[in-house]
């Protein structure tokens, strides 16, 4: 792009070398995680972290920290300049305020820390990864305290990854949404309703290349452009986006319970829309690309579950599924529609439905908050975690694998990222709503297969910006919200109990 203030230009033409680093970086993240040869992990991990370490030289380089300087003192600049702004400045002041010596402990000991969590996790032994974990922990408090903030500690470290989100934003989201949640998961549990039935769908074998055909098929009824976009298969899904121009996927196949696979798809395919509808004209620019971390999730989820499913998604790719999956034949749209809905509390995070999936959220974030201030000690977590599944879902793990050593997050010292999901079906349904006031029902259009409407109603409302706009203010801005639960509730009720 080109602005209309000099300073800009310059700061746009340093922020080229930034860009092609990260690019290169991407690429190579995606290909560790698809076709790399399994023993070319270390040489990789080496040019990896040069690699970023220049990227910090250059992003710290004195002639580039003064113009993003003197950028931040130019009058008359243009949104899309000043989100330019913001966003260089954030990450400097950032890498300026946590000096090496903790960024260099932060790495170490995520490599070794991850590596033990993973034999913990095998042998379900919280003790083995304890001293990690204790270790990171008071990492991420030292970086906290470097970074600074008003109220509390986990501040600091939640607005990483979601800009000024705070402790006193979770604990009002979480006062209404765990409560109400809880609420609405009884009484489908105490009326037998029949979304809390076990299908027989869920044991069926299936044909792992029928599946990937199957998919390939739900992403050409998406209308996704494949000359801007693939997909491939890995063990965890993920969206890659080298630029606006390549966005790479990835799916899953188990060989059995085919919705993981399907659903995993367009999970994944919703986030790389953001990228493909962001403006173009931001292309190569600081502000391409999503606005936040929840954002993100929000359109993964908006996809996923609100449209993928919804009864009319299901009954459109009802056909599909018994060319693909031979055992569905019999299978009505009704228990299709079931499957793909069935509610059941259970230990695992990434296997949970849409109405608890977010009372897993709460308990991470219960003990974040928690160890962070102060208020718990690493060896009292694990009971603590047990102890509020009980209460929140009414299962308690048998053992630490199906606790608290299940998620990679801690160990990669991910703290303050878990809200983020949460935050992301929140925002997903304050959009069905706003967007079903403007585009009137939208489940004909669905039905039919023409997602058009929805796609250009979503790039005009959020994508387009790329991360001009701060999570917060887009909100504000699109919608007139917050991170109001109110939305989520709601469908949740007319979905589940209407
Ligand atoms: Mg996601």
């Amino acid at each position: 792009m080109k602005s209309e203030n000099p300073i800009i230009n310059q700061i746009l033409a340093s922020y080229k070398r930034l860009w092609s680093i990260n690019h290169a970086t991407s690429l190579m993240g995606w290909d560790f995680e698809t076709y790399m040869p399994r023993k070319g992990t270390e040489e990789r991990g080496i040019a990896d972290s040069q690699l970023r370490l220049l990227y910090k030289e250059l992003l710290l380089n004195k002639d580039f920290v003064d113009l993003v300087e003197s950028g931040k003192k130019q009058q008359g600049l243009t949104d899309t300049d000043k989100g330019i702004i913001r966003v260089l400045d954030r990450s400097i002041t950032r890498q300026i305020k946590i000096p090496k010596e903790l960024t260099e402990a932060e790495s170490l000991e995520r490599i070794r820390g991850n590596m033990v969590w993973r034999q913990a996790r095998e042998k379900s032994d919280f003790e083995l990864y304890e001293p990690h974990l204790v270790k990171m922990v008071e990492i991420k408090k030292q970086i906290a305290e470097k970074i600074g903030y008003k109220k509390h500690p986990y501040d600091a470290l939640l607005d990483t990854f979601e800009e000024d989100l705070t402790v006193a934003d979770l604990d009002k989201v979480f006062g209404v949404l765990t409560p109400r949640i809880q609420k609405i998961l009884k009484k489908l549990l105490d009326s037998g309703s029949p979304f809390c039935r076990k299908s027989k769908l869920g044991e069926l074998k299936y044909d792992i290349s029928k599946v990937d055909e199957l998919n390939r098929e739900i992403l050409t009824l998406l209308q996704y452009d494949m000359e801007r976009f693939r997909m491939d298969v890995s063990t965890h899904p993920f969206t890659q986006p080298m630029s606006l121009n390549d966005i790479r996927i990835t799916t899953r196949y188990e060989g059995a319970d085919f919705k993981r696979s399907i659903s995993s798809t367009i999970h994944e395919a919703g986030h790389a829309l953001y990228d493909l509808q962001c403006d173009q004209s931001l292309s190569v620019t600081p502000v391409e690309g999503a606005s936040s971390l929840a954002l993100h999730e929000s359109q993964s989820r908006f996809w996923e579950n609100i449209v993928g499913r919804s009864k009319p998604f299901v009954q459109l790719i009802s056909p599909l599924l018994k060319k693909k999956v031979s055992a569905t034949d019999q299978a009505t749209d009704e228990e299709l529609y079931f499957y793909f809905n069935t509610v059941k509390p259970d230990y695992i995070r990434v296997d949970a439905d849409e109405v608890t999936y977010n009372l897993h959220i709460a308990v991470r974030y219960e003990i974040e908050k928690k160890i962070i201030g102060n208020k718990l000690t690493v060896s009292e977590i694990p009971e603590f975690w047990n102890d509020r599944m009980d209460q929140l879902l009414g299962v308690r793990p048998n053992n630490d694998s199906q606790g608290v050593l299940q998620d990679t997050h801690w160990s990669s010292g991910l703290f303050g990222y878990f809200p983020t999901y949460t935050l992301g079906n929140l925002i997903s349904a304050i959009i069905a709503s706003k967007m079903r006031a403007e585009l009137g029902d939208y489940d004909k259009t669905i039905r039919n297969g023409d997602f058009k409407p929805i796609r250009e109603w979503l790039g005009l409302k959020i994508h387009r910006h790329g991360s001009v706009y701060a999570p917060k203010v887009l909100l504000k801005n699109t919608f007139n919200e917050s991170y109001n639960p109110e939305y989520f509730v709601t469908y949740i009720e007319n979905k589940y109990l209407g």
